[in-house]
């Protein structure tokens, strides 16, 4: 609740204001009926038509300052709940983007998403009703019961001991009650997990015939939240009907009592109906209350994880650039390991050495960890052990925009954006046409031109381009940066064999001076490089040219007989 106070500091005087709107409202609301009773008691038996048109008048005077009132305060109410939670949706997100690849992988991307969407909704929802009736219910509340105690204390002795078994209710729903909530919350979140997972796979759930078993996974839990709100319902049903029969039965009393009252002399006829007024705002206040309850611990638990992730590790970096050393390797793994878990080793002690310009191809089966060394590179997450380098530096010593920029990067599962072609390939980077044009060609995307060109509309994940075309607008966008390192994670597994021939040709040529590092599954795609990595099971297996390899390492023999067949020259 911390941060809360922190994003509703800057708007106290504005909530200050609409507060006291709010106040002063309520107070004209809980004038009316004490007006009305002094009317009917005090001024119709003495027939004076001036007095009763006065104190008419009167209650229409306080109905219309209470409209002015609670409606101008509901406006700030809400305007505050939407600056607040419009600052609080701004930062979550710049959070999210700063928050380190661990982080990500401990909130997981679907969790991240409802605690943009749905959490912050809650926290909108909290901060605006507890400014309109969070005010208003406890005014009425307390207003209510010092008015009636000093208009007539026997009358109030009813009142009185109605109040414990209210407050017994109030008691019950938020001990019961409201536990319930936090567990419907949790089965809402599991199933939009569930829906979203299964609707980013559909394909792949349609293709393996599993939609049964996703239907029967769905099922489960759409039964389990249905459970959980009738269990929250059945609850919740007893709140509003119990209070209304209290409401009730105090209102009979109310009569029998009062009758006897003005029977004895000893009240007027005004006095009991204003008391039954006073009776419904004090009841109906004490149901409200109930209700802001369920609401303050939902937003509770929303808060809660709007606040973990604004409390999340952050990628730390120095802000200074020291000079590097140009005459040390441009890229180096020295001794370097890591595991994602803290576990069992993801990567164990690889190390190489790229001089500038040169080529480092990654080859291995799935799994190896051969996109790990990438994300190591990047910075995405720190080695556990041993250091990574670039032209002498430790990349932890480099800040966070300096050592991206070098880069021109196309990842293995990397996705196309809704836009056109050119935004795709530019991606807010001030690059010249001229530039797009020569990545375009060298990223053998002339395709584009056939689709209407630059111009032509990419839509969400680019899923009206085929697995191939996406692949070169990627590799056109990797390259229009014009990168110091090209890094190609399984970027050309697409393309037909005399297309990744071109490629290849095309990226000899013009990125002669660009480091790249290539991981691939054909070996065709690496055989040429300066230098080839082998990993298997996270471990480097061989290091060295394809004719080293083909000598020394046994796997990598094993890969090239397989794939190159006899013939191992291209
Ligand atoms: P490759 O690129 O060679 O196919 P990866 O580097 O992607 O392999 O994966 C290496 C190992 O690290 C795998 O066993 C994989 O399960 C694990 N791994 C990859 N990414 C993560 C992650 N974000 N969290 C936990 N484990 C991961």
């Amino acid at each position: 609740m911390q941060f809360l106070i922190h994003y509703l500091k800057p708007h106290v005087r504005r909530m200050a204001g609409g507060m006291t709107c709010k106040f002063l409202g309520t107070i004209m609301d809980l004038l009316i009926p004490a007006l009305l009773a002094y009317m009917l008691d005090g001024i119709v038996p003495t027939k004076n038509a001036g007095q009763i048109y006065l104190y008419g008048g009167l209650m229409v005077l306080c109905s219309i300052l209470a409209w002015v009132g609670n409606v101008f305060a509901n406006r700030v109410a809400a305007g505050v709940a939407r600056d607040c939670t419009r600052q609080i949706r701004h930062d979550l997100f710049g959070k999210i983007t700063r928050l380190t690849a661990g982080e990500m992988d401990r909130f997981t991307i679907p969790s991240l998403i409802s605690r943009m969407t749905t959490d912050t909704y809650n926290v909108y929802r909290m901060t605006g009703m507890m400014q309109r009736i969070g005010i208003r219910a406890p005014i009425l509340l307390v207003g209510g019961i010092i008015v009636t105690m000093t208009r007539d204390a026997a009358l109030s002795a009813l009142l009185v001991a109605l109040l414990p078994f209210m407050a017994l209710i109030v008691w019950f729903i938020s001990r019961k009650g409201v536990p319930l909530y936090t567990e419907q919350q949790k089965n809402v979140d599991h199933l939009t997990r569930i829906v979203r997972e299964n609707l980013t796979g559909i394909r792949i759930i349609k293709a393996l015939s599993k939609t049964p078993d996703e239907k029967r996974r769905f099922g489960q839990i759409n039964e389990a939240l249905a459970a959980s709100e009738t269990k929250a319902a059945s609850v919740m049903a007893v709140n509003g009907p119990t209070m209304q029969f209290l409401l009730n039965m105090g209102l009979v009393l109310v009569v029998v009592v009062g009758a006897r009252r003005v029977h004895f002399g000893l009240t007027g006829p005004g006095n009991i109906i204003a008391f039954i007024s006073y009776f419904t705002i004090i009841l109906n206040a004490m149901l409200t209350i109930t209700r802001i309850l369920t609401m303050y611990s939902k937003a509770l638990a929303s808060a809660r994880r709007i606040e973990e992730v604004l409390d999340g590790e952050e990628e730390k970096a120095p802000d200074a650039l020291l000079p590097l050393d140009a005459a040390a390797p441009h890229i180096q793994f020295d001794h370097v390991t890591f595991s994602y878990n803290k576990k069992e080793p993801d990567v164990k002690d690889v190390s190489f050495s790229l001089q500038r310009g040169q080529r480092l191809g990654i080859l291995g089966p799935t799994g190896a960890g051969k996109s790990t060394l990438i994300k190591l590179l990047l910075r995405l997450y720190d080695p556990d052990e041993g250091a990574i380098r670039i032209q002498g530096a430790d990349i932890r010593s480099l800040p966070l925009e300096t050592l991206r920029r070098m880069f021109g990067v196309v990842f293995q599962n990397d996705a196309l954006f809704r836009g056109t072609i050119g935004d795709n390939i530019k991606l807010g980077r001030e690059i010249s046409l001229e530039q797009v044009d020569r990545a375009m060609a060298d990223a053998q995307a002339a395709f584009i031109r056939d689709k209407g060109g630059l111009d032509a509309e990419v839509v969400s994940r680019g899923q009206n381009f085929s697995g191939g075309q996406q692949q070169r607008m990627l590799l056109a966008r990797a390259l229009a940066g014009n990168p110091d390192i090209l890094i190609l994670d399984d970027a050309s597994s697409a393309l037909d064999f005399k297309t990744e021939a071109a490629l290849r040709a095309a990226l000899r040529a013009g990125y002669g001076n660009a480091t790249t590092v290539i991981i691939a599954q054909r070996i065709s795609a690496v055989m040429q490089c300066d230098q080839i990595l082998v990993m298997e099971d996270g471990e480097p297996k061989g290091l060295g040219t394809h004719q080293d390899l083909m000598q020394s390492c046994p796997l990598y023999r094993e890969i090239a007989q397989l794939q190159l067949g006899g013939e191992q020259d291209e």
